[in-house]
């Protein structure tokens, strides 16, 4: 068996990501968490399939594995590191962000309850609730990304308060003790998507969030290669996660496992560099003549800059910014950059833009599109790991030719 660490509580995010909170036995005292691409596990007499099935209802397992709907080695190993990284007990892995966000939503969501969502979110979360809660029979109210409208929202059958924070385009940054407080005075359940924050910059299950969700597709696998998702919490709320997972399927494979696992052992020295680059290129983009106006909370101009430095370190490498002009100079901006390739997503090494309103909202009508604030003028960046002084000076020639 390997040896315990004396006090990996101690350890920081970087190190937590390379080690988790010890070590596990690996096959071949392997240094990497071999890919075990299998359906399933064979056991070697009947009788221990028996033993196995046993110890299984008394929570204890004699042996880990046995269909690969159930988990696999590597994706046991990067919840035991994304656990350790967000302070949470237990972290469930799922194929996909959204599988993460939707199956924790539908876990814990009852009929004839009521659910707070906050505006400004992922556009497939916004759009569960307004496309299929009603199926369920559930109520939902979308509502201003503040902790004050959300308390205005709560009703009398709320039992879930569904946020993300920092938000998206945006960067709204919530008050989350603030939000804590109100929904623990009610017994209502606190989920977070965190996606845009990670637990390097901020950690919600010690401000006593309920639940954390995460894209892993974004900074945790980090190079635009992978989809993932994770739900983290304690391991009695992720022990149902963990019974519908297992029945829905949407377990990543060992190799997105692997890549994910591969991507974490830099998460740290990424979000560092994330978190100086969104800063760097906030500042410059600000200061130039062709922006109209630059969103990224460690601006003063930010309407949550105070919120944020209060409980962030750094606020990663998502800028959103409205090009002084119209479609065509914002395309025209869009175009000229090298860097920047033209597709959503973020957290990854490449660095990425979208024009909001043809990206992400285009089916939507045009009056709505503009009263949920994505106007053609609106661009996202999501900055990679290039240099940043390349980045600025790719940013400023694109803006200079307009
Ligand atoms: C990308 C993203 C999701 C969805 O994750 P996928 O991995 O694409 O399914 C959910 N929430 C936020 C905030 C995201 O950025």
């Amino acid at each position: 068996m390997p040896k315990k660490p004396s006090d990996p509580g101690k350890w920081h995010p970087s190190t937590l990501a390379i080690h988790g909170l010890g070590r596990l036995p690996k096959a071949y005292h392997a240094v990497s968490t071999p890919i075990v691409q299998t359906s399933n596990y064979y056991f070697d007499t009947a009788g221990e399939v028996e033993d196995f099935m046993r110890s299984k209802g008394q929570g204890k397992v004699s042996r880990e594995h046995e269909y690969a709907r159930y988990g696999n080695p590597t994706q046991q190993e990067c919840e035991r590191k994304l656990a350790a990284i967000e302070g949470a007990e237990r972290a469930v892995l799922y194929s996909s962000g959204m599988a993460a966000v939707l199956l924790t939503i539908m876990t814990f969501m009852k009929p004839g309850a009521h659910i707070v969502f906050t505006s400004d979110c992922y556009r497939q979360t916004r759009d569960f609730a307004t496309n299929f809660l009603g199926k369920f029979g559930i109520g939902y109210s979308i509502v201003d990304p503040t902790a004050k409208a959300i308390e205005e929202a709560i009703k009398p059958n709320t039992n879930i308060i569904f946020t993300e924070s920092p938000t998206n385009p945006y960067l709204r940054i919530l008050d989350i003790p603030a939000i804590v407080k109100v929904a623990k005075k009610r017994g209502i359940m606190t989920i977070i998507d965190a996606t845009l924050a990670t637990p390097y910059n901020i950690r919600p299950i010690a401000l006593g969030v309920d639940v954390v969700v995460h894209s892993a597709t974004k900074y945790f696998g980090g190079h635009n290669d992978l989809m993932a998702g994770v739900a983290l919490g304690s391991a009695a709320l992720m022990t149902d996660l963990y019974k519908m997972q297992r029945m829905m399927g949407a377990t990543p494979g060992p190799l997105t496992c692997f890549l994910l696992e591969r991507g974490l052992k830099t998460f740290g020295m990424r979000m560092e560099h994330h978190n100086r680059a969104g800063l760097a290129v906030a500042q410059m983009l600000e200061a130039h003549p062709k922006v109209e106006k630059v969103w990224y909370p460690a601006l003063p101009s930010h309407p949550d800059h105070r919120t944020g430095m209060e409980q962030m370190k750094g606020f990663g490498s998502v800028i959103s910014f409205l090009v002084k002009g119209g479609n065509a100079e914002t395309r025209k901006c869009i175009d000229s950059l090298d860097l920047f390739l033209i597709t959503p997503s973020l957290g990854g090494s490449e660095s990425l833009v979208t024009q909001m309103s043809t990206m992400s909202f285009f089916d939507y009508p045009e009056e709505y599109r503009q009263s949920i604030g994505m106007v053609d003028n609106l661009v996202r960046l999501a900055l990679g790991l290039e240099d940043v002084d390349d980045l600025i000076a790719d940013l400023k020639q694109a803006l200079d030719l307009i």
